[in-house]
């Protein structure tokens, strides 16, 4: 991977990407130094033209951008950056700096607070109740939901079909988490069939 750092004199532009949202997050610049740097410690490091110099992202807030991966342009002076932000990348407190709408992917959002609730159990929450009783509690759920989702997609109304449809997503998603899956794992299997 050879990036062309003559061409924007000595900086490219890094556009930063969710890797599990797919929510385009900033964009920065990087150096040389920046982007050998961000590679060694697999965390994002800009060359920040207001302060003149390296910026972590995060070494303030300890919002750090953890490198998932990187992709260079077709003509290699632009660099995409897929990460696991730790906490909200704007300085605002936005999860992104572009105004983007919250709910673009959901169903991913979703599944990265289920995976939040299961590595931070509370009292107050479903999924960790839910996972308390166990797997097999988990499975019924699903199996409850899906007969609901049926009988409201024959016999009830639009909004009980979607309501239905609803649950039985959301208990879907917690049972792939209970196994160790995600909705990737789905997706990238429906893609292996596809032809
Ligand atoms: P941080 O790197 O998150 O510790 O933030 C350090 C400083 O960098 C903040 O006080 C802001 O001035 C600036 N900053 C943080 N996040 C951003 C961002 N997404 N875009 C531009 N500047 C930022
Ligand atoms: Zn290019
Ligand atoms: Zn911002
Ligand atoms: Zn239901």
């Amino acid at each position: 991977m050879n990036i062309d750092f003559k061409k924007g004199d000595g900086l490219v532009p890094v556009v930063i990407q969710d890797a599990q949202t797919l929510e385009v997050l900033m964009l920065g610049y990087m150096n040389e130094e920046a982007w050998n740097k961000t590679n060694e410690e697999q965390k994002v490091t800009f060359f920040s033209r207001s302060k003149n110099r390296l910026w972590t992202k995060g070494e303030e807030s300890g919002n750090f951008l953890q490198v998932v991966s990187s992709h260079i342009d077709c003509d290699q002076d632009t660099v995409l950056i897929k990460v696991n932000p730790a906490g909200p990348t704007c300085h605002t407190g936005s999860r992104s700096c572009f105004n983007t709408p919250f709910n673009q992917n959901f169903l991913l959002e979703l599944e990265r607070i289920v995976q939040h609730r299961i590595d931070f159990p509370s009292d107050e929450s479903y999924v960790n109740r839910l996972r308390s009783r166990g797997i097999n509690k988990i499975a019924q759920k699903v199996g409850e939901e899906a007969v609901e989702t049926v009988i409201a997609a024959l016999t009830e109304t639009d909004n009980d079909f979607i309501n239905e449809s609803s649950d039985l997503l959301f208990h879907l998603i917690v049972l792939l988490k209970e196994k160790g899956m995600s909705l990737e794992t789905i997706a990238k299997n429906l893609e292996g069939r596809h032809q």
